[in-house]
């Protein structure tokens, strides 16, 4: 049997809905992920449009593509599928590893569009076992963290752990223009979770309500924001840091997507 390398762990910035409909910048760093990467043998995504109270896993053989958006966007985005199979086995690991914390096997989930709309421009044949954890919203920032340093060895069973969600997300401001600016407390507040990263500095990121005003602006609510968490608790020492696409759409989303390892 030949030896697994260990897998990279991956914060994925997937920004508007709308981005799956399009060929651009985001989607091709999407891509560019999936190909500088080994392939993984399953997936355990932590999107932020799974929200919950307790901690859950999708447990089903066959997640549903849950279009979970407003119905003014495009009618496009409601025909998109992506049929790539769930993964019981995972799940139960998920399960295992995170004890003595509850991890509810869910069978009603599926994959929401934090986890498809990346996921089918990143392997759009669908073949990759995907298992969703929920983020449980009763509990503080240092848990998350915690949470994705208790799933460290599926690194080492060829088990790609990705965060979906993005640094800065503020949609009550955004702005459709293309050609518009970044709000500069979005700048500000992106480099300095950057630099963060850099610098392996996870309680300056665990710590990011003390950047004020660019932090509440930046992160008005925390569903984009923790996956972020769970990549970093996942991170070894030895990691590289890879920046893949890192720009600011619509003045108030950050693209940018993180590659630690691999
Ligand atoms: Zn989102």
């Amino acid at each position: 049997m030949s030896k697994i390398s260990k897998m990279p762990v991956v914060f994925f910035a997937h920004g508007s809905p709308t981005n799956v409909l399009e060929d651009n910048v985001a989607t091709r760093s999407w891509q560019r992920i999936a190909e500088s990467i080994e392939r993984p043998k399953a997936i355990l995504c932590v999107s932020a449009h799974w929200c919950t109270q307790g901690a859950a896993v999708t447990a089903m053989e066959q997640p549903r593509t849950i279009h979970d958006f407003g119905r003014s966007l495009p009618a496009a985005l409601f025909d998109c599928q992506y049929a790539a199979p769930g993964s019981p086995a995972l799940a139960e690991r998920v399960v295992e590893l995170l004890k003595p914390v509850a991890v509810q096997m869910d069978q009603s989930w599926g994959l929401d569009h934090g986890t498809w709309a990346v996921f089918s421009k990143a392997w759009p044949d669908a073949n990759i076992p995907i298992v969703q954890l929920s983020i449980d919203m009763s509990q503080p920032e240092q848990w998350h963290y915690d949470i994705g340093k208790r799933l460290k060895p599926l690194r080492d069973e060829g088990i790609l752990i990705a965060g979906s969600g993005d640094i800065v997300h503020n949609l009550g401001v955004m702005d459709w223009n293309e050609a518009s600016l970044p709000y500069d407390w979005a700048t500000r507040f992106n480099d300095y979770i950057k630099k963060c990263i850099v610098e392996d500095r996870p309680q300056g990121v665990l710590d990011y309500q003390s950047c004020g005003t660019d932090a509440t602006q930046s992160v008005p609510t925390k569903d984009h924001f923790l996956p972020l968490l769970y990549v970093l608790g996942a991170r070894e020492d030895t990691d590289t840091v890879r920046f893949v696409s890192d720009f600011i759409q619509y003045k108030s989303l950050s693209m940018t997507s993180i590659v630690l390892g691999g």
